[in-house]
C-alpha cells in the first residue's frame, strides 16, 4: 500500500462535471488500495473573483481581510469534491489549511509554510478515509488564516508529501506535464517527459506558471518526485526529479515573465560604493534586485540600470528617489512595459553556443535586446512587452524546430 498525494488546479475543479471527474480519479486510486490525500484550488477562476469582489468594496483592504477571503475558494472546493467523493460512495473527510496542520509565517498574502503536523489527517487517513485538504493556506501564530500568494496549492501538496513520506506526488492541471513553452501560447511545444528541479526551478521563476516555484524548491529540498500530468486526458506526465538521475537536456524550454519592470540611476558618479549602497538599500526593504546593467563610466558618470519585480517598482522608486541627491545621480527613470523571456537548459553549460543562438533567433525576428542576463543553466534577455510573445516563438523555433540541436550534440 501506497500514500499518494494528488493535486488538483482550479480548472480541475471548475464545474460539476470537473469534480465528479476528479472524484473519480481520486476513487479509482483509493481502490487500488492505496492512502489519498488530495488538495485543491479554487474553483476556475473564483480566487481572481474574490479579489474583484473585495475591490469592490474596498480598493485598500488588510491583507489579513483578503486571506479571510481568498481562503473561503479553496474551502468551497474541498466541501464539493468532498461530496461528490461521498455520493460515489466513499468515505472522505475534507480539511482546511488549520485543521491539516498548516503552520505558516504570519506574512497575510505571502506566507511560508513553516511546519506541517499531519496528525489529523494521518487519524481520518488509518480510519481509511480519502482526505481532502484546501491548498494554498494555513494558520500563523496569531491564529488567523493566511494564503501562501498565488499559486501555492502546489507548495501545499509538496509539503504534504514532504512530511507524510508519500510515495507519489501527482499535480494534475489543464496541460499534459511541464512543455518546451507554454503550449497554449506556442502551437509548437513539445512535452518533456522528465526535468530536472534546477530546470524545473529556473522555469517556474521565470514565468512558467505550471507549477509554483516553491513548490519546486520545496521538493527539491525533499528529494519529493513530482509528476506533472493532466486531470483531463489522464496521459503520463512529467517527472520533476534529481537531475543525476536523468538524461541532461541541452534546452528544456523557453519561458516568459511580464511581470518585470526596469528602473535606470542616471548619472551615477564614477567612483566606488555607489553600487553597493545602492543596491543594500533595496535588499535592507526586502526588493529582489534581478538583471543588473552598468554603463561604462564617462564623464566622470555612470548609468546603473536593473530589473525589478513589476509589483515592487513603485516602492523601489518611492526608495531611490529621495536618495538620489545623496548618491549626487542626475535622475531616475522606469520602464514597465518590459518582459523578460529566458531559455533554460543544463546542457548549456558545456555548450557555450547557446547565447549566441538565441541572439540569433531575436536578430532575426528583429527584436531588440535591451538587457542580457546568464547564470550556468538560463539566459535571460530584457525586451519590450510588444516583443515578449514574437520572441519566445522565435527562439522557441531556433531550439526546438530547427537542426540547432543536432549541430550542437
Ligand atoms: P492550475 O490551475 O492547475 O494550477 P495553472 O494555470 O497554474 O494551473 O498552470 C497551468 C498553465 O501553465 C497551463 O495552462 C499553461 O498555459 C501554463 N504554462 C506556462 N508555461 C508552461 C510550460 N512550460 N509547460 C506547461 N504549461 C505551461
Ligand atoms: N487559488 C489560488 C490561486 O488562484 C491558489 C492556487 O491555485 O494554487 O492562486
Ligand atoms: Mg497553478
Amino acid at each position: 500500500m501506497s500514500l499518494i498525494v494528488q493535486k488538483f488546479g482550479g480548472s480541475s475543479v471548475a464545474n460539476a462535471e470537473r469534480v465528479f471527474n476528479v472524484a473519480d480519479i481520486v476513487t479509482k486510486t483509493y481502490q487500488k488500495g492505496n492512502d489519498v490525500v488530495v488538495v485543491v484550488s479554487a474553483q476556475g477562476d473564483t480566487t481572481d473573483d474574490l479579489i474583484k469582489k473585495a475591490a469592490e468594496i474596498n480598493s485598500n483592504p488588510s491583507k489579513r481581510e483578503m486571506d479571510m477571503l481568498l481562503t473561503a475558494g479553496e474551502q468551497m472546493s474541498a466541501s464539493l469534491l468532498a461530496m461528490a467523493i461521498e455520493k460515489l460512495g466513499f468515505p472522505v473527510v475534507s480539511l482546511l489549511g488549520w485543521q491539516a496542520g498548516f503552520e505558516t509565517s504570519s506574512a497575510y498574502g505571502s506566507a511560508r509554510i513553516k511546519r506541517v503536523a499531519p496528525s489529523r489527517i494521518r487519524q481520518a487517513l488509518d480510519k481509511k478515509n480519502i482526505v481532502v485538504v484546501t491548498g494554498f493556506q494555513g494558520i500563523n501564530k496569531y491564529g488567523d488564516v493566511t494564503t501562501l500568494g498565488r499559486g501555492g496549492s502546489d507548495t501545499s501538496a509538496v509539503a504534504i508529501a514532504a512530511v507524510m513520506h508519500a510515495d507519489l506526488c501527482q499535480i494534475f492541471t489543464d496541460v499534459e506535464g511541464v512543455f518546451t513553452a507554454d503550449p497554449r501560447k506556442v502551437p509548437g511545444a513539445k512535452k518533456l517527459d522528465c526535468i530536472s528541479y534546477d530546470e524545473m526551478l529556473e522555469l517556474a521563476s521565470l514565468g512558467a506558471q505550471v507549477l509554483n516555484n516553491r513548490s519546486v524548491e520545496m521538493a527539491k529540498k525533499y528529494n519529493i518526485e513530482l509528476e506533472v500530468l493532466s486531470s483531463l486526458t489522464r496521459k503520463k506526465g512529467t517527472i520533476v526529479k534529481e537531475a543525476t538521475k536523468m538524461e541532461k537536456m541541452l534546452i528544456s524550454g523557453v519561458a516568459k515573465d511580464e511581470d518585470v519592470a526596469r528602473i535606470s540611476i542616471i548619472g551615477v558618479p564614477d567612483r566606488p560604493g555607489l553600487a553597493f549602497k545602492i543596491f543594500s538599500k533595496l535588499s535592507a526593504n526586502g526588493i529582489n534586485v534581478d538583471i543588473i546593467l552598468q554603463s561604462v563610466g564617462r564623464n566622470g558618470t555612470k548609468d546603473i540600470s536593473f530589473t525589478v519585480n513589476a509589483g515592487n517598482l513603485q516602492e523601489t522608486l518611492d526608495i531611490l528617489s529621495p536618495y538620489l541627491d545623496l548618491i549626487g545621480a542626475s535622475s531616475l527613470t522606469y520602464d514597465d512595459h518590459v518582459s523578460k523571456v529566458s531559455v533554460v537548459g543544463a546542457g548549456m553549460e558545456s555548450h557555450p553556443g547557446i547565447a549566441a543562438q538565441m541572439f540569433e533567433a531575436l536578430f532575426e525576428a528583429n527584436i531588440n535586446i535591451q538587457m542580457i542576463s546568464t547564470s550556468e543553466i538560463k539566459i535571460s534577455v530584457l525586451l519590450a512587452d510588444k516583443d515578449a510573445d514574437r520572441a519566445v516563438l522565435a527562439v522557441h523555433d531556433k531550439f526546438f524546430n530547427g537542426n540547432n540541436l543536432d549541430d550542437l550534440t
